[in-house]
C-alpha cells in the first residue's frame, strides 16, 4: 500500500515534483495506457538513491521512465510509482572531447552540444527521441551507429541502492541490449567520448539524418518507432510489407502505410489493440516468411 502523504513528504524534502495518479499517456510518445499511483520527477542521484531506499522498504513496486519513447503502458495502469528521469535531471558538461549527461537529458540536446562543440560521433543518434539513460538502457541505434560507439562510461545504483561506476567494457552492450536490461538498476549519467570535428559537416550529417527520419517514418503519428526488433538476417519491415500487412488495424492501432515496422496510434488505440494488432503481425509474418519476429518496446504493468 502507498501511503502517499508520506512519499508527498519525502518528495518535499528532496525537492522532487509528485504527481499523484498520473495519467502515463502524457508521458509516452505512444499516448495511450492507463494511470500510475504516483509519478515522481528525479532531480538528482542522491535522491533516487532515497526514493529507491524507501519504495523497496516499503515493498511498493517502481518503475523507471525517460522519455517514453519505447515503453507501451498498460491500459490498467501501473499499480505503482514511476520515476521518470526527465528535464529535471538533464545536466551536460564537456570536457575536451567528452560530454557528460544526466540520465535525463534529451539525445537530441546531448547531439546539439557536441555539434555546437564540433565534435563528431554522435550525428546519427540524431532523431532518436530518447533521453541518454533510456538509449544506453536499449543500446538505442541508428544509421549504422549505436551508444556502444560512444559511451565510454556510467553512474548507476545498484539492486542495493549503491551508486556505482560502469565501464563500456562491463555493459554487455548488443542490439537493443544493454547490462542494465537485465538488471534491476537505475543509469544516472552516462559519459561519450566523441572525436573533434568540423562544427558545419557535423550539423549538414544530423540535418540529413532528420531528413531522412521524416520523409520515411510516420513521424506525424503516435508511436514507439520500430515496434519490432529486427530478425537476424532480414529486416521487420521489409518482411510486413511482402505480407501485405500496410495499413491492417485493430481498434486504434494501424501498421503505418507509410512505414511498414512502425504501429501507429491513430487517435484513440488503447495498448490492448496494438498488443493484438502486433500478435496477428507476429502469427502472420511466421506463417508466410518463417521468420519470428519480437516486440521493441518495453510493457509497463
Ligand atoms: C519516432 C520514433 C523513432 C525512434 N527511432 C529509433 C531509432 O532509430 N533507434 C532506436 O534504437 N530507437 C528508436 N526509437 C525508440 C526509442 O526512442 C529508443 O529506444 C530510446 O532510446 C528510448 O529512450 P527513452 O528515454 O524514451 O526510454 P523509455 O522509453 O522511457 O524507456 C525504455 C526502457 O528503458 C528504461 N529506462 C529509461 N531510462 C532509464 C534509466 N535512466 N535507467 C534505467 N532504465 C531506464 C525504462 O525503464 C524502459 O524499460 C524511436 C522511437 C520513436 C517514437
Amino acid at each position: 500500500m502507498i501511503n502517499l502523504s508520506e512519499l508527498t513528504a519525502l518528495c518535499e524534502k528532496l525537492g522532487c515534483k509528485i504527481i499523484p495518479e498520473c495519467p502515463l499517456k502524457e508521458y509516452v510518445t505512444f499516448r495511450l495506457g492507463g494511470s500510475c499511483r504516483a509519478l515522481i520527477s528525479v532531480n538528482s542521484a542522491v535522491s533516487a538513491v532515497e526514493l529507491l531506499k524507501y519504495l523497496k522498504a516499503g515493498g511498493i513496486k517502481y518503475g523507471v521512465l525517460g522519455r517514453g519513447s519505447n515503453v507501451l503502458p498498460a491500459d490498467e495502469g501501473f499499480d505503482g510509482v514511476i520515476l521518470l528521469f526527465g528535464s529535471d535531471f538533464s545536466n551536460i558538461t564537456m570536457e575536451g572531447t567528452t560530454i557528460k549527461c544526466q540520465a535525463g537529458t534529451l539525445l537530441a540536446s546531448a547531439c546539439v552540444h557536441a555539434q555546437q562543440r564540433g565534435l563528431t560521433g554522435m550525428e546519427n543518434l540524431f532523431g532518436i527521441p530518447g533521453t541518454v539513460g533510456g538509449a544506453l538502457y536499449m543500446n538505442a541505434g541508428a544509421y549504422g551507429s549505436e551508444m556502444k560507439d560512444v559511451v565510454v562510461s556510467a553512474q548507476y545504483i545498484d539492486e542495493n541502492c549503491n551508486i556505482c561506476d560502469i565501464s563500456i567494457e562491463d555493459m554487455e552492450l548488443s542490439y537493443r541490449h544493454s547490462f542494465f536490461s537485465d538488471r534491476d538498476c537505475i543509469i544516472t549519467s552516462v559519459t561519450m567520448k566523441l572525436t573533434e570535428g568540423d562544427p558545419d559537416a557535423v550539423k549538414a550529417a544530423m540535418t540529413e539524418c532528420m531528413g531522412k527520419r521524416s520523409s520515411k517514418q510516420p513521424l506525424e503519428y503516435p508511436s514507439a518507432g520500430s515496434t519490432f526488433k529486427r530478425p537476424e538476417g532480414s529486416y521487420a519491415s521489409k518482411l510486413i510489407d511482402q505480407c501485405g500487412l500496410k495499413g491492417m488495424s485493430r481498434g486504434g492501432a494501424q501498421v503505418s502505410e507509410k512505414h511498414a515496422g512502425f504501429v501507429i496510434n491513430t487517435g484513440d488505440a488503447t495498448c490492448s489493440d496494438v498488443l493484438e494488432l502486433c500478435s496477428d503481425i507476429i502469427k502472420i509474418v511466421k506463417e508466410k516468411t518463417g521468420y519470428t519476429l519480437e516486440l521493441e518496446p518495453v510493457i509497463l504493468k
